[in-house]
């Protein structure tokens, strides 16, 4: 029946502690830990200076500092902490050390302006800021700022000669928030998801269960399973993606290596030198991968898997880098902050291969696709929103003190709007299946074109046929997916990197307009371009504006700020 129509999960569910079970995320992840596999491997890189944190220092790192978060500092079950720091050895020890407490992780950008964190601490009310040295005079004044790395975080992360300890097992529910994870805010104002330490748990036993699935498949095929992975992190920890990585490497004893901050050339020495075997990264390192020599030059040959998400990643170039890297796995995934991560992934080399698709809905999940006209659910092949529901999914319930459950912190109106009284979660994204249960993401509703041009109706072409009358003509609007036209910019051997945005437009209402980076040496001309993609979509969504650049804005997780181009577009216009 079309209106009840939901796709479910295929992949096998894994265990799921009971949920009645008090339990906290962190105490879930050393559960699956297995001390068997910990000696000699690092849990913590830091890639610049190789400083390495074995699992036993890394386990006794986050007892001690839970010591002195509870003893010295008074952090209690559902205190907000905020940690704004780049992607330094010490903010895993933070991140675990606080959720073993039942305290609630909020990491934030280190980039961000004076004005985001007032914004941030607003929404999520931090009872504490750890912040690195260089970010601490930004914060608001009035919250309680603990630098990292100064005298008094040593006498809290070391505790010892007080006998400081936090008590073995702290009063915390799964339904208890973990971790206040801040949306990218690309298309409206930053958000703050409250996340659940059940989501997260829900998360790192659906990692488990992909993982198992990989085991199997190459045990059938006669092959090793894969080593414990060494994942290069050059994705912010600030963001889910980074954040559920780090959790889903230590749950796995698994090694991090850690960057500071994402730069091309030292991210393939990192992968040289510490034989790197997972990169997971946003579609512009895919698209590096593929345009920069450099990538050739370098020995890659201990990188296995590189899983891409974040942001729409266009099957033109996931085809080329499977040419020009046939040995790498290319795994493509979805998800949201509001999904506390991949809500669907290819999982193992045959599913790595639906090139365009970011895979199957991950184990426990269910989904829908929505007509966002009709309200009606949808079959596989046609497109609409995508709604989810499960475990890892925010609930948007509201609880009261210091309990929150996971939904958006201070905003409880965006809260109902997102997530329903049966806990879908409307994405926001325009997505469909096909009959495979593959995933598809078209674009973002919030970003499509609405390019409004003549067509000719179907019935009166039929009739016609021959000729075209303007009264068989009909204006309608049509809505063109940006992400299809920068996927297919970004093929063109004399494009380094492109963004489409709607151009405004009195007669059309709105125009695709391209930003294009040229290659080294690429003297494309804006007739070039607009021909380009001309031969390769139907009428409607051809390019109609284009202005080069040298850089495309994005944001740390590689999505493309597309409203700073507006600006950019509108400015053109007025100095001329
Ligand atoms: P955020 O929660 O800020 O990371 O943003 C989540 C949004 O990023 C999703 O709703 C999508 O619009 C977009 N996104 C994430 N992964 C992908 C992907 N693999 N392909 C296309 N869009 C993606």
């Amino acid at each position: 029946c079309a209106a009840t129509r939901i796709f479910h999960s295929t992949r096998a569910p894994g265990d799921l502690p009971p949920e009645s079970l008090p339990m906290t995320a962190a105490a879930y992840a050393f559960s699956l830990l297995s001390s068997s596999t910990l000696p000699g491997r690092p849990a913590l890189v830091d890639a610049a200076t190789g400083i390495a944190v074995s699992y036993p220092s890394f386990l006794a790192a986050v007892r001690s500092l839970a010591g002195g978060l509870w003893c010295s500092l008074g952090l209690r079950p559902g205190d907000v902490a905020l940690v704004v720091a780049p992607s330094r050895l010490e903010v895993p020890v933070l991140d675990f050390a606080l959720m073993s407490i039942g305290a609630v992780v909020s990491p934030a950008n280190p980039a961000s302006t004076p004005e985001e964190y007032a914004h941030q601490v607003a929404l999520s009310r931090p009872v504490v800021a750890f912040a690195a040295p260089e970010v601490a005079a930004k914060l608001p004044g009035h919250v309680r700022c603990v630098v990292i790395g100064s005298d008094e975080y040593g006498r809290l992360a070391a505790p010892d000669g007080r006998r400081a300890a936090a008590p073995a097992a702290v009063a915390v529910k799964q339904s208890d928030t973990a971790a206040v994870l801040y949306s990218s805010g690309t298309t409206g104002r930053v958000k703050a998801v409250a996340i659940t330490h059940r989501n997260l748990i829900a998360l790192m036993s659906l990692h488990a269960d992909n993982r198992e699935k990989v085991a199997r498949e190459a045990a059938e095929a006669g092959e090793e399973p894969p080593p414990p992975a060494v994942t290069l992190l050059p994705i912010p920890l600030f963001h889910v993606f980074g954040f559920m990585m780090v959790l889903r490497s230590v749950s796995m004893g698994e090694t991090s290596v850690l960057m500071e901050r994402f730069d091309f050339i030292a991210a393939l020495r990192a992968i040289e030198r510490y034989r790197v075997t997972l990169l997971p990264a946003a579609p512009p390192v895919l698209v590096a991968m593929v345009k920069y020599e450099e990538a050739r030059r370098r020995d890659l040959s201990s990188l296995l898997v590189i899983g891409i998400g974040g942001a729409p990643l266009g099957r033109e170039v996931a085809e080329q880098f499977a040419s020009v890297f046939p040995n790498v796995e290319l795994v493509q995934g979805y998800g949201l902050t509001e999904s506390s991560g991949a809500v669907a992934a290819t999982v193992g080399p045959e599913e790595s291969k639906a090139y365009g698709s970011v895979g199957k809905l991950g184990s426990h999940l269910q989904a829908k696709i929505v007509d966002p006209s009709t309200g009606e659910a949808l079959g596989p092949g046609q497109r609409g929103e995508l709604w989810v529901r499960g475990p890892i999914v925010m609930k948007g319930k509201f609880s009261c003190e210091r309990s929150l459950i996971s939904r958006y912190v201070g905003d409880d109106e965006a809260t109902a709007a997102t997530v329903d009284s049966e806990g879908w979660l409307k994405t926001g994204d325009l997505c469909y299946f096909n009959e495979d249960g593959f995933l598809y993401i078209v674009d973002r509703l919030k970003e499509l074109i609405k390019y409004k041009g003549y067509q000719v109706t179907a019935i009166a072409a039929q009739l016609v046929q021959n000729y075209i009358h303007a009264s068989h003509l009909v204006k309608v609007v049509s809505q063109v997916p940006p992400a299809e036209l920068e996927h297919i910019l970004q093929s063109h051997p004399g494009i380094a990197d492109a963004a489409v945005i709607p151009y405004p437009d009195e007669e059309a209402g709105e125009l695709p307009m391209a930003f294009i980076v040229r290659q080294p040496g690429s003297n494309i001309t804006k007739e070039q371009v607009m021909d380009y993609v001309a031969k390769q979509v139907a009428p409607y969504k051809k390019v109609r504006r284009v202005a080069f650049v040298t850089a495309i804005p994005k944001s740390p997780a590689g999505k493309i700020l597309r409203r700073e181009l507006v600006q950019q577009a509108l400015s053109m216009v007025s100095k001329r």
